[in-house]
């Protein structure tokens, strides 16, 4: 295929682009967009500010387990960043003065969300909840992989007489202070909203369903001299997002795709070093000690839980949840009492573009062809459904890793293919059925090595217990996203 935005297309075909989302994804498209030369494009976003997830998600103690500076855009490095991991609001600013700095709000279309995306003669035709509507020649789905809450289904939930929220949809209007707060769920989230509050509420309750193995984490701030000499050579924040990048390839993203490596028995004992000099009383210490292997669920990275959940005034309730009731949480062995009940239970992680209503070629829908679970070739492009891209889609890179460079290596892609329909090399591109069948196939023969099948329940697995993650290195991702096989798309 063509290098990525070929000079020699921008004679061509002239397209028009809808990019859903304003978070991090949808941001950097419209920034690629732009270096592309290609400025007819509306970014919908159904909020009122851009930032995506770290927009949502505003609960006590948010922060990235990705190190900030990899956890930074590659052609926008932030010397500023206060800490190694730094606080969402930080994280939050950051994508805000990078949609500024393009002067991206002009593209942007808030508080109107896509509702429909119709392919009809050769264009989508787009519309949104307000009744807007586009029509445009390419779509980028930028919408986000943990985005839908997930609310538990526990008898009862709806008669609580306190304050009751998902995690991602934290109130600020309810006091914490001196309060009776229960968390439900041990995920990343619940670990770090723990930790935040249990300095300020008068008691908390985690309830623990299944235990979590914790990586340790130290979070050393960055001082006015670190800063300074990144403001003075950016090539120092370069180096340290290329050395991170290497770091976290090497640690994580490749660890977790061979249960037998070397590099998941480090995190594995990592793990189990942590939770043995760390909790103190041995009754809390097996409570706290998982029957799966560390990495199997997300692994979940904390420097600060063990000392708060053992705080005087913290509990880790585990005898499980039979109701909720008027005055709190009834377990198999007593009511606890409450006040404020946080739901740290996750995300619906198939949903995708979806609720938007997608038809594509001969009035497929995606509703349809995703009845099952969704599935994309190379996690973008999907048969059936052309010239729509998505980033970050079903079954890609997800794990401990930051997903602005998975994404920034997914966009680089799309312009590949974006390329052929510019220089009018053709007017449709969608990954053909039997490319997206190959690659499901030798994806789930893959995912048997990885270590998400040890044992576990996790959002990473799917209806029949398959990963919905890329299984490979991520060197194979890299590989993958460099060039477009032709041969695997639909060209017309
Ligand atoms: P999660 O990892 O899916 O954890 C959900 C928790 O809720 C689990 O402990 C689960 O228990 C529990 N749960 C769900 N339904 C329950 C029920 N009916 N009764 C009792 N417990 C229930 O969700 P999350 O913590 O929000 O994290 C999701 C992902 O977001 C993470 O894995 C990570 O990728 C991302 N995240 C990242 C960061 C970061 O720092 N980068 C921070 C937060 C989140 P079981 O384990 O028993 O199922």
């Amino acid at each position: 295929m063509t290098t990525p935005t070929d000079p020699g297309a921008a004679d061509g075909r002239h397209l028009r682009f809808a990019v859903i989302g304003a978070g991090m994804a949808g941001i950097l498209s419209a920034i690629k967009l732009l270096e592309a030369g290609l400025d007819d494009f509306c970014v919908y976003e159904k909020a009122d500010r851009p930032g995506g997830t770290w927009r949502e998600n505003t609960y006590p103690g948010i922060a990235c387990d990705v190190p900030s500076h990899l956890y930074s855009y590659s052609f926008e490095l932030n010397p500023e960043w206060s800490h190694l991991f730094s606080p969402g609001q930080e994280i939050l600013a950051y994508f805000e003065r990078v949609v500024a700095h393009h002067d991206l709000d002009r593209f942007i279309r808030y508080g109107d969300e896509v509702v429909r995306c119709d392919y009809a003669d050769g264009r989508w035709h787009l519309e949104t909840a307000s009744g807007h509507t586009d029509v445009v020649d390419v779509v980028i789905a930028a919408t986000g992989v943990l985005h839908h809450p997930r609310h538990p289904d526990i008898e009862g939930i709806d008669t609580f007489g306190g304050a009751m929220f998902h995690s991602a949809r934290w109130d600020h209007d309810v006091p914490i202070a001196g309060k009776r707060v229960g968390v439900i769920g041990t995920g990343s989230t619940a670990v770090q909203i723990v930790a935040a509050i249990v300095g300020e509420a008068g008691h908390v309750s985690m309830f623990q369903r299944t235990a979590q193995w914790i990586m340790p984490q130290l979070n050393p701030p960055y001082s006015d001299d670190d800063k300074a000499s990144f403001r003075a050579d950016p090539s120092k924040m370069t180096q340290m997002h290329d050395n991170l990048s290497q770091l976290f390839e090497d640690g994580f993203a490749n660890a977790v795709v061979d249960a037998d490596s070397p590099q998941i028995k480090l995190i594995e004992q990592a793990c189990l070093d942590n939770l043995e000099s760390n909790v103190r009383d041995a009754e809390l210490r097996e409570l706290l000690r998982p029957n799966y292997r560390a990495a199997c669920k997300r692994l979940v990275i904390s420097g600060d839980f063990y000392d708060a959940i053992q705080q005087p005034n913290a509990e880790l309730v585990t005898s499980p949840i039979e109701r909720i009731e008027l005055g709190g949480v009834r377990t198999t062995e007593r009511l606890h009492e409450l006040d404020v009940l946080v739901l740290a239970t996750g995300f619906r992680v198939d949903a995708f573009m979806r609720p938007i209503e997608v038809t594509g070629r001969h009035g497929v829908t995606l509703e349809k062809v995703w009845a099952h679970r969704p599935s994309a070739y190379l996690s973008i492009s999907i048969p059936d459904f052309p010239n729509l891209f998505m980033l970050n889609g079903p079954n890609g890179p997800v794990g401990n890793f930051s997903l602005i460079e998975v994404a920034e290596l997914q966009f680089a892609y799309i312009m590949q293919l974006v390329d052929r329909l510019r220089s009018n090399g053709c007017r449709e591109i969608s990954a053909t059925h039997g490319a997206l069948d190959e690659w499901e196939t030798a994806r789930e023969e893959a995912a048997k090595k990885t270590v998400w099948v040890t044992g576990c329940r996790s959002w990473y697995l799917d209806d029949r217990g398959i990963p919905a993650a890329w299984p490979w290195r991520f060197t194979k991702f890299r590989d993958d996203m460099a060039t477009p096989n032709p041969d695997h798309y639909e060209l017309i």
